[in-house]
């Protein structure tokens, strides 16, 4: 198997830097990647971290398994890269501040854009068209806390695509439970999902820990992410064993309701809990004014639905959206449904 100059032959475990293109800001955009080549063939696995900077539980979780798969027989090829977004995550930052872009709405990306458009080129052609699934770890940062699995919408459910039906396992397999989609549009177009897609790349995404979480459960979320990866790869049989997991239930979520940060900033309460149902016109949370107590704005929902883990913890400031609401799409029953994809 091969990434850019990198190569890792059966049984193999390369580590070096995807170059990627050259920054005038002195922040190095080129990716650490681990190559891991099993002693017989297989499909491909890619696990990523950070591709937004300071979203890092995936990255540690990510960290843990590589040293335990160094020892570890299987099956295919897996691809680690712990953190995508460099620059971000060196500055503890979403994006990347060499060009105000946000990698992961790139893809495919452009050769002659700019460097955040020239990472999303490299690292696409490089990495996510050689994997057949791709596990996506992003998280709350330093602000919010959020606990699912995300996937695409599909675009016709009750005749869903190969792809469609490969990511439905895999959001089971994973071994939370609770998982959700979101109306097509939800955060404003980006090419991504429909460039991963067309390169025949089943991705699934974590929105895992963060925010006051990390001290609280910061530990609990790094092993249940590890957990989740190693889950992936029984799905594909890369390795055998028994699926671990929350339980034997996942909820999956139409997250149709995306509660947004007002215009002003302030410190954030939030009123309501995970899994409460609020009807249409309940205030979800309220911003006050961080020095005087002062109230700035309320935050009702527009429509009905329940909280599903995600929501902001601390002051708003650059926050977007602040809380998810969604409704019951279905619930998986892990010990009826087929966790295989292969
Ligand atoms: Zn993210």
């Amino acid at each position: 198997m091969k990434v850019g100059h990198l190569e890792a032959k059966a049984g193999e475990h390369v580590f070096g830097y995807l170059k990627t293109t050259a920054s005038r800001s002195g922040l190095t955009p080129d990716i650490p990647v681990h190559l891991f080549a099993g002693a017989e063939p297989g499909p491909t696995l890619l696990v990523q971290g950070a591709i937004h900077g300071g979203e890092i539980i995936g990255s540690v979780a990510i960290l843990n398994f590589i040293q335990k798969l160094k020892t570890t027989p299987f099956k295919g090829n897996v691809i680690a890269v712990p953190v995508v977004n460099r620059a971000g995550f060196e500055l503890g930052e979403r994006g990347s501040r060499i060009d105000g872009k946000d990698i992961s709405r790139l893809f495919p990306g452009k050769a002659n854009g700019s460097v955040s458009d020239q990472i999303a080129h490299v690292y696409f052609e490089e990495v996510i068209k050689q994997s057949d699934v791709m596990v996506d770890f992003h998280a709350g940062a330093r602000t919010a806390y959020e606990r699912y699995v995300l996937f695409g919408a599909e675009t016709d459910p009750n005749n869903p695509t190969p792809i469609e039906l490969m990511r439905r396992k895999l959001v089971v397999a994973f071994g939370l439970d609770q998982a959700a989609f979101f109306p097509p549009g939800t955060f404003g177009p980006n090419t991504t999902k429909e460039a991963i897609e067309k390169a025949g790349v089943t991705q699934i995404t974590l929105e895992f820990g963060g925010g006051t979480g990390w001290f609280k459960n910061g530990q609990d979320n790094v092993r249940d992410a590890e957990r989740g990866i190693w889950n992936v790869m029984k799905s594909m049989r890369m390795i055998d064993g028994d699926f671990e997991s929350d339980g034997p239930l996942c909820t999956i979520y139409n997250a149709g309701v995306v509660i947004w940060k007002p215009d002003v900033d302030g410190m954030f309460v939030r009123l309501k809990r995970f899994r409460d149902e609020l009807k249409a016109g309940d205030v979800y949370a309220k911003l006050i004014d961080p020095y005087t107590g002062d109230l700035l704005a309320e935050m009702p929902t527009p429509k009905d639905g329940i909280v599903i883990p995600s929501g902001q913890e601390w002051p708003t400031i650059g926050a977007t959206s602040v809380g998810i609401l969604g409704t019951i799409d279905r619930v998986e029953d892990r010990r009826t449904t087929d966790l295989y994809v292969y």
